[in-house]
């Protein structure tokens, strides 16, 4: 676990031994980044494996409505269109779910 510094203008959070000299993100000077506390570092590197899983499952939400969408297009026969509408609103279902455990994530100081 390195040290996390975070930059008190954009939020960017740089990785090492020590600030960075300007924000890749936003250019302020080294001034202001500060660096977290062991407690908040901690929290950003348990939960980062789980939010980079969170996004993937949310881009496959969206590679799942394109094919349902393909298939309700298609309408082959009733059962067949009805199962690709369920998928489509069930994976709407699973983008918002990871959505929001990302939201809470975000305000708990896990991002
Ligand atoms: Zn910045």
């Amino acid at each position: 676990m390195k040290n996390l510094f975070k930059c008190s203008v954009c939020s960017f959070i740089h990785e090492g031994d020590n600030a960075i000299d300007k924000c890749p993100k936003c250019g302020q000077p080294q001034e202001k980044f500060i660096e977290l506390t062991a407690e908040d570092t901690a929290k950003i590197y348990k939960s980062e494996r789980t939010n980079d899983i969170h996004m993937e499952i949310i881009a496959l939400t969206d590679q799942i409505v394109k094919l349902a969408k393909e298939g309700i297009e298609i309408n082959l026969d009733p059962p067949c269109t009805s199962g690709f509408t369920q998928a489509k609103h069930e994976a709407y279902v699973i983008k918002q779910r990871s959505k929001a455990e990302i939201e809470n994530h975000i305000t708990k100081g896990k991002w």
